[in-house]
């Protein structure tokens, strides 16, 4: 653990967009925010970042907090728990927002600009086509006080932008990686405050970073080009910098940046599945790299499977992971070494605390409430319960080709059509109605007939060509595992292909 003393209490945040499921590297910054703030007695906040209203999805806020109190984080203010700096919802401080631009705009580091969507577009197209990278030109950051009045009385709607310097550079310190450098020809001039009088993430995010006393931004890496906007954006505040620490993000096995085309990465997947939460929280927390790994001395002196020294708790690390030993590269999300130590975790368990795991998920009252009416007029015995409804507890139930394919279409068209049943699926809400009328038209427009359609969903969903009701089993199912299942389809069916090649 760091020794490093700070004169204030350090005050760390994640602040996750509610846009979709919750990411696993929600998660992930989540437990390295909390293992900073716990190591050093500091507080952890949780802030949501709504500001972007065409991204907005209702229902993820919520199971933001569900999915990170799975995991096992806790925090100490948010939006839920309340606290001494809130609201902790952006949605809620959009007046701070605007009191915030008006400092800006009367000492002159931000200007207002009048241009209509069509002419940023048009600006885009030319500089687009002349190679020159896209960016805001300008025009408007020396309008006089007259034409300023002129176009407000017009009542034409304005954007708030970031006067970035036309010259020199803007260096900022990240704590994992020293200086960092960018010219200020490299900046645009930010929009900070949308025509609909909603902040950009840039300036919510730093307003409220400030007034929430944030001591240790501690985000991926992907925000590091957005820091030198934030740095000016505090300078021309007035306000002191909070430290910068940018973690590695986490990449696919092809060191690609994690997408759900290759892992699942929605939290809920893994809830879902079967996946331990300790076994999840010792996951990401071997990612950061901050753990140490057993000495040679260790290894044989307490006879440890090197493996071993990969397996801890949440208590082990608040004690011993140490932001020094993050190493920069490109941590691999790999599934095979979630599942062996989620594997080590299920063995670990007394017989009664792996019944009881069962029963709390997969096996759970709610489930199989759900399942049971489902085939109750289907079956003439108990015994074949698990006859029609094996697949709602197997991992692996890949079709063969006979199962899958329609009798009057051809392989490729059939894959084809898979991957578009999957982007529907994905786009859906996950209700009979939405399924239903969402599948529908996805086969009318392919003209695919009601039965190929299902027939094929049911054949990736089941294994099988016989099942109960499809859309009623894709709803108890859930939409992160029949997701997964369908990709796993679709990467298995690309495999076999390859290898007939
Ligand atoms: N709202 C941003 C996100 O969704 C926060 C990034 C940051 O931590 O500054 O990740």
């Amino acid at each position: 653990m760091s020794t490093e003393t700070t004169a204030s209490p350090v005050r760390v945040r994640i602040a996750p967009s509610p846009t979709g499921d919750p990411h696993v590297g929600t998660a992930y910054i989540g437990l390295l925010n909390f293992l900073y703030a716990t190591q050093r007695g500091g507080q952890f906040v949780l802030r949501i970042e709504d500001t972007d209203r065409t991204r907005f999805v209702p229902t993820s806020e919520q199971m933001i907090f569900d999915a990170l109190k799975w995991a096992g984080l806790t925090w100490d203010e948010g939006p839920d728990v309340g606290g001494p700096y809130g609201p902790y919802r952006q949605s809620e401080r959009t007046e701070i927002y605007r009191e915030h631009v008006e400092i800006l705009l009367a000492n002159g580091t931000a200007y207002r600009s009048f241009e209509t969507a069509e002419e940023l577009e048009e600006m885009r197209k030319q500089q687009i086509a002349a190679k020159t990278p896209p960016r805001y030109n300008g025009a408007h950051r020396h309008l006089t006080q007259d034409q300023i009045v002129a176009y407000r009385l017009q009542g034409r709607p304005y954007t708030v932008r970031l006067k970035v310097p036309t010259e020199g550079s803007t260096t900022f310190r990240d704590e994992l990686r020293g200086d960092i450098t960018f010219d200020h020809n490299n900046v645009d001039d930010q929009v900070l405050m949308k025509s609909d009088g909603f902040p950009t993430y840039h300036l919510a995010n730093v307003v409220d970073d400030h007034l929430m006393r944030i001591t240790d931004v501690i985000r991926a890496e992907e925000w590091i080009s957005s820091t030198p906007k934030h740095v000016l954006l505090y300078n021309a505040f007035g306000w002191s910098l909070p430290r910068f620490w940018h973690m590695p993000l986490l990449r696919n096995a092809d060191k690609s940046k994690i997408s759900k085309r290759k892992n699942p990465v929605s939290l809920i997947f893994y809830r879902e599945s079967g996946y331990l939460p300790e076994a999840m929280l010792n996951f990401l927390g071997l990612l950061g790299g901050g753990m140490a790994q057993p000495t040679e001395e260790e290894i044989v002196s307490k006879q440890l499977n090197t493996k071993e020294g990969d397996i801890f708790s949440l208590a082990e690390m608040i004690e011993k992971f140490d932001f020094n030993r993050i190493s920069l590269g490109g941590p691999v999300f790999d599934l095979v070494k979630l599942k062996w130590l989620n594997g080590e975790y299920l063995r670990k368990l007394s017989p009664e605390a792996f019944f009881t795991q069962l029963r709390a998920t997969i096996f759970s009252d709610a489930y199989l409430q759900a399942i049971a009416p489902l085939v109750q007029t289907r079956i003439e015995t108990l015994g074949q319960f698990g006859d029609m409804t094996g697949f709602f507890f197997s991992d692996n139930v890949l079709p063969a080709e006979s199962i899958f394919l329609p009798k009057k279409r051809t392989y490729e068209e059939t894959i084809a059509f898979a991957a578009e049943q999957l982007a529907t699926l994905e786009a859906s809400a996950w209700d009979l109605e939405s399924i239903t009328n969402a599948l529908k038209a996805l086969g009318e427009s392919k003209e695919w007939s009601v039965k190929e359609n299902f027939m094929l969903l049911r054949a990736i969903l089941t294994g099988s060509t016989t099942s109960p009701p499809l859309v009623e089993s894709l709803v108890v199912f859930g939409k992160a595992r029949t997701l997964d299942r369908m990709r796993r389809f679709l990467e298995a069916e690309k495999k076999r292909a390859n290898q007939r090649k």
